[in-house]
């Protein structure tokens, strides 16, 4: 009996041994193939022709765990680029399949840190990921060379010790940093076309976003789709006139219901600093349904809110946050978090909504 006994309790012992060794084998099988998937590019040739719209942080200065800080990665065609750098927010790239490597430009919507603050890190993978012999074009109005001039400098001597590292084939020291491409504000009404190339045109325009001058936001057009980008702005009747017609709308949001919940909540705990920046805030942002007003007066086919302010740490406060939308806005609405994933396949009227992660 006991003979029987040890030989049960080796074999369950041996059949756990078992699953686990097999268990790491699957995992690691797993972590090689999705490895091999985003490194050969294949990750990539899943976006269709046409505008590709991904969240690479859906978020604010506010800590959200599924909403890194602001930024957006369009893909017109093969062209990969990105409209503002959060924090956080270059992580999310390689994941979502897109090749850091391969980012052509950044336009920056205005100069707040939580839209600059992962810059540094950007201009770093960019440059290691894809052995660019060029500096990253940084887009911007006036002060943008400020800010990279000011990240190139930060990173002068990481940049030193990446190349005497690696050498200069794998990381050539021309192609470290960024490059300002400043423009002036346009002004109401008038649009300053800051790239047109390959069929991709981006266009900015102005916002607004007092006190902050200069803020703009940007429309891309390619394959005869297009979409606008607000940035940081109050509720703009200049955004809406470049917004006019568009498939996509990706705008800026704060729900002053639920700021309330915070500044009651800055009350109740004592936190008079963080109370009166949750009363300041409210002033320069625009609430869902302002947001959703644009939308339908411009007759966009879907609107993406983004920049949510403030973090919804439970999926059932989004329902909240949109609270009114369906009354005013009859399109597709998605309350952004990191991964949101929009394709407009190139000539046609197509809207294709959904998560890369
Ligand atoms: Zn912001
Ligand atoms: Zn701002």
């Amino acid at each position: 009996m006991k003979r029987l006994s040890a030989v049960i309790l080796l074999l369950v012992a041996g059949s756990a041994l078992g699953a686990y060794v097999w268990g790491d084998r699957l995992m690691l099988a797993l972590m090689r193939r999705q490895v091999v998937h985003n490194l050969s590019g294949a990750a990539f040739a899943e976006f269709p022709d046409g505008l590709n719209v991904v969240l690479c942080g859906a978020g604010s200065p506010m800590p959200d765990p599924t909403r890194s800080g602001p930024c957006v990665a369009v893909i017109a065609g093969k062209r990969v680029m990105i409209v503002d750098v959060g924090s956080g927010s270059v992580r999310n790239l390689a994941p979502e399949g897109i090749p850091v490597g391969r980012i052509s430009d950044v336009f920056i919507t205005h100069f707040h840190s939580d839209h600059i603050d992962g810059l540094g890190e950007l201009m770093m993978q960019r440059w290691g990921n894809g052995a660019n012999v060029s500096p990253l074009p940084v887009h911007g109005p006036t002060g943008v060379e400020q800010v990279v001039e000011g990240f190139n400098l930060a990173y002068a001597q990481d940049d030193h010790y990446r190349t005497a590292h690696h050498g200069e084939t794998l990381l050539p020291s021309s192609g470290a940093g960024g490059v300002a491409q400043a423009f002036e504000l346009p002004a109401p009404g008038a649009g300053t076309v800051v790239l047109d190339v390959d069929g991709v045109k981006v266009t900015a325009f102005a916002v607004s976003h007092p006190p902050i001058v200069p803020a703009v936001g940007y429309r891309f057009d390619y394959g005869g789709r297009s979409v606008v980008i607000s940035g940081d702005t109050v509720k703009s009747a200049n955004l809406q006139q470049f917004a006019m017609g568009t498939d996509l709308l990706v705008h800026e949001a704060l729900s002053p219901e639920l700021v309330q919940v915070l500044t009651d909540g800055a009350t109740e705990a004592g936190a008079a600093n963080i109370r009166q920046i949750t009363v300041d805030i409210v002033g320069y942002h625009t609430t869902p349904v302002q947001a959703a007003e644009i939308a339908q007066a411009a007759g966009v086919r879907a609107l993406l809110l983004y920049h949510i302010v403030p973090a919804l740490p439970y999926r059932a406060l989004d329902r909240i946050f949109v609270k009114g939308v369906d009354q005013i806005y009859h399109g597709d609405v998605i309350v952004g978090r990191n991964g949101s994933w929009i394709s407009l396949p190139a000539h046609s009227t197509a809207v294709k909504i959904g998560s890369r992660s």
